[in-house]
C-alpha cells in the first residue's frame, strides 16, 4: 500500500512522471521551481522520495535533514548536483537516466555527416549574409563512404544502424569486443579506424584514458579530407590540435557539440574567456558548433520522465537498485506483489560477519532467493522468504535491525 509514501517533484519534472507515480498510489507534490538548501532542509523531512533536475543541490546538510528519505531521482543525465557518497552512507540510492537520449544524439550525428559532406551549413550561413555561392567542388554524397565510430555503446550502435541505411560502410573501435550490428566491422586499433574512415565520430565516455584521445598524432592518422565529429565529451578532443588540422586543410570539416568548458546558462557568451581557442575555431569554415544539444529533444525529455519514474517505483515497491549510480546494484527475478511472500531489503556497512548474522535470523524460514552486492562502504542484501506470518514480520524486522553494521539504526 503506497498511500503513505510522499514524493516531492521539483524543477517542472514531466507530467508523465507525475501520472506514473499517482497511478502507483503515491502522494505527489509537484513544483515548477528548484529549491534552495534552506527550503529543502525545511521541507524534506516529510518526504520519502524526491525528484530533481540539475538545479536543486542535494547536499550533506539536506541529506542529514531527510529523516524519511528512501530514494533520490535525478530526471536528467548528470548526478553531480547530489552528494552521492553521503546519500549512499545514509542508505539512499540515486537514479538518473543515462541512455534516454541515445537516439536523439545518433540522429544529430547523421545530420552532421551530411551537412559536413555537402558543406550546406556553410552555404546556409553565407546565404544569411546575403551571399550566393553555388558549389560542387569538395561536396560529396555519403553513400559508399566509411563512417568510423569510436565507442560502440548505446549511441554508437544506434548510429551504426542508421548510417548503414544511408549506404555507408561502418567500422568501429571499442575497448571491449562487441557483436557488430548489420554489416559493421570492429577494428583492432584506433589507428586502423582513423586510417580508413572518411568520417570519424566519437561516442566514448569521459575517462582519464579518453582525455585528449584525439590529439595531433591521431588527427595526422586520419585520411586527408576526412571529417571529425564530437558529440561525446569536450575533453576527448585536443581542440587546438584540431584547429591546426583544419587550418592546414588536412581535415575538411568538423562538428562539435561539447567543449572542455561550457557556459552554465543560456545567453552566456561562448568566448575566449571560457575556452582560449573559441574565436579562432569560430572563424574556420565548415565547422559546425552546437551548444550541447545532442540529447535535447522532446522525446528524450519524455523518456527521462518514464525511465527515472520507473526506476524509483521499482525501488520503492521492490527494492531493486539496478541502474543506481551510487549504490550496490541488486534485484531478484521480477515478481508481482501477489507472488511475493516477504522481501527483505537490508542495507548495511560493508564489513565481515553481517551476512552470517542475517542468515541466522532467516534460519527458521524457507529463503527462496537471496542476493547481495557491495559498493564501497555499503552492502545491500535482498532475500525473498516464503510463509512468514504477519506476527513474524515484526519479529524479523526487529532481529535484523539488531544485526551489527546496520547503517539505518
Ligand atoms: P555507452 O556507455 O553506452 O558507450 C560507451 C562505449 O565506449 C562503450 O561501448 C565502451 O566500451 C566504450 N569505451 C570506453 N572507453 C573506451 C576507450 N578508451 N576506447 C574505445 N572505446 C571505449 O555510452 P553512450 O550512451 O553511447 O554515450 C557515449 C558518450 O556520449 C558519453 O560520454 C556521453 O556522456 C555522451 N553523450 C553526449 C550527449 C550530448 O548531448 N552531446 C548526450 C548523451 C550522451
Amino acid at each position: 500500500d503506497n498511500d503513505d509514501l510522499r514524493l516531492l517533484l521539483l524543477e517542472n519534472i514531466s507530467q508523465e512522471a507525475v501520472r506514473a507515480f499517482q497511478a502507483q498510489g503515491f502522494h505527489v507534490d509537484h513544483s515548477a521551481k528548484a529549491m534552495s538548501e534552506d527550503e529543502l532542509v525545511e521541507k524534506i523531512p516529510q518526504y520519502h522520495a524526491i525528484g530533481i533536475r540539475s538545479k536543486t543541490k542535494i547536499t550533506e546538510r539536506v541529506i542529514k535533514a531527510a529523516s524519511k528519505l528512501l530514494v533520490i531521482g535525478c530526471f536528467c543525465i548528470g548526478t553531480n548536483q547530489v552528494d552521492l557518497i553521503t546519500a549512499a552512507k545514509a542508505g539512499i540510492p540515486v537514479f538518473n537516466s543515462p541512455f534516454s537520449n541515445s537516439r536523439s544524439v545518433a540522429e544529430l550525428v547523421i545530420s552532421e555527416v551530411i551537412a559536413l559532406s555537402r558543406q550546406y551549413f556553410q552555404r546556409a550561413f553565407e546565404m544569411r549574409e546575403g551571399l550566393w555561392n553555388k558549389q560542387s567542388k569538395g561536396c560529396w554524397e555519403v553513400r559508399g563512404k566509411t563512417l568510423g565510430i569510436v565507442g560502440y555503446g548505446h549511441i554508437g550502435a544506434q548510429l551504426s544502424v542508421l548510417s548503414e541505411a544511408l549506404g555507408m560502410r561502418v567500422l568501429f573501435y571499442d575497448v571491449v569486443n562487441i557483436m557488430p550490428l548489420g554489416s559493421a566491422r570492429q577494428v583492432e586499433t584506433l589507428t586502423a579506424l582513423l586510417n580508413e574512415s572518411d568520417f570519424v565520430t566519437l561516442h566514448v565516455p569521459e575517462l582519464p584514458e579518453t582525455t585528449n584521445m584525439i590529439a595531433a598524432e591521431q588527427l595526422a592518422e586520419m585520411k586527408k579530407g576526412a571529417y571529425l565529429i564530437n558529440n561525446a565529451r569536450g575533453r576527448v578532443v585536443d581542440i587546438p590540435a584540431l584547429i591546426d588540422a583544419l587550418k592546414s586543410g588536412h581535415l575538411a570539416g568538423a562538428a562539435l557539440d561539447v567543449y572542455p568548458a561550457e557556459p552554465g546558462a543560456n545567453g552566456a557568451p561562448f568566448d575566449d574567456q571560457l575556452n582560449s581557442w573559441a574565436s579562432p575555431l569560430r572563424a574556420i569554415p565548415n565547422v559546425i558548433l552546437t551548444p550541447h544539444i545532442g540529447g535535447s529533444t522532446e522525446e528524450a525529455q519524455r523518456m527521462i520522465g518514464e525511465e527515472v519514474s520507473s526506476a524509483l517505483t521499482r525501488y520503492l515497491n521492490y527494492g531493486a537498485t539496478i541502474g543506481s549510480v551510487n549504490f550496490p546494484e541488486v534485484d531478484l527475478r521480477a515478481i508481482t506483489a501477489e507472488q511475493l511472500g516477504i522481501r527483505v531489503c537490508h542495507v548495511h556497512n560493508n564489513i565481515p560477519g553481517v551476512l552470517r548474522q542475517v542468515n541466522e535470523v532467516f534460519s527458521p524460514y524457507n529463503v527462496e532467493k537471496q542476493y547481495s552486492e557491495s559498493k564501497g562502504d555499503i552492502a545491500y542484501l535482498m532475500a525473498d522468504i516464503a510463509d512468514v506470518s504477519p506476527s513474524d514480520i515484526n519479529k524479523l524486522r526487529e532481529l535484523i535491525s539488531k544485526t551489527s553494521a546496520n547503517i539505518l539504526t
